[in-house]
């Protein structure tokens, strides 16, 4: 398969696809989105929002939450801020999301399977994460975009004029629902 997509990138290096796709770093909107890696958002999360490339700094993972102060999703939106121009951070979560209804317990079963020693699992505690809780889901997306704007708004080194906002997409037909309005 990533042989495949190898041989695709010559011909559009060779057919000089990318001309269409030029831009800079700085993002047009002065917008940074943190979402959820969901493949229903590929395209459609930009699409629905009418977002072109240049327009956004994406940051994704599973979920598309903050899960911690200093992890690389809140690195990334303070690099964002304070050396690529963004003045508004879109928390956007999904209706149906896989990273919802993962069962902590259920994947560290998966991970012994698959040769995971169980006191390695165990020996992670020492370094302060329950892999359970830290691989597990959340109970609510709304609360959990919810917690995430809060995370953002009180960290300590996010200035205060940047506007945050929580939204949860539709991953059918790209509909937003506000969650906590950005203006604050
Ligand atoms: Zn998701």
């Amino acid at each position: 398969m990533i042989e495949e997509i190898l041989e695709y990138n010559k011909k559009f290096i060779e057919e000089k696809k990318y001309e269409d796709y030029r831009t800079d770093k700085y993002p047009n909107k002065k917008i940074a989105v943190v979402t959820c890696m969901d493949t229903r958002l590929v395209e459609l999360l930009p699409a629905a929002l009418g977002f072109k490339n240049g327009d956004i700094k994406l940051i994704k993972n599973a979920g598309g939450i903050i899960t911690s102060p200093f992890g690389s999703a809140v690195r990334s939106l303070l690099i964002g801020v304070y050396k690529l121009n963004v003045e508004n951070i879109m928390i956007i979560g999904h209706k149906e999301c896989g990273a919802k209804i993962v069962d902590g317990k259920e994947v560290k079963e998966l991970m012994i399977q698959r040769g995971i020693k169980p006191e390695e699992i165990e020996t992670m505690k020492y370094c302060g994460v329950d892999v359970e809780t830290w691989i597990g889901g959340f109970e609510s997306t709304s609360k959990a975009v919810m917690d995430s704007v809060m995370l953002l708004r009180e960290h300590p080194l996010m200035p205060k004029d940047v506007k945050i906002g929580g939204y949860i997409m539709d991953p059918v037909t790209g509909e937003i629902e506000t969650i906590v309005e950005a203006d604050i």
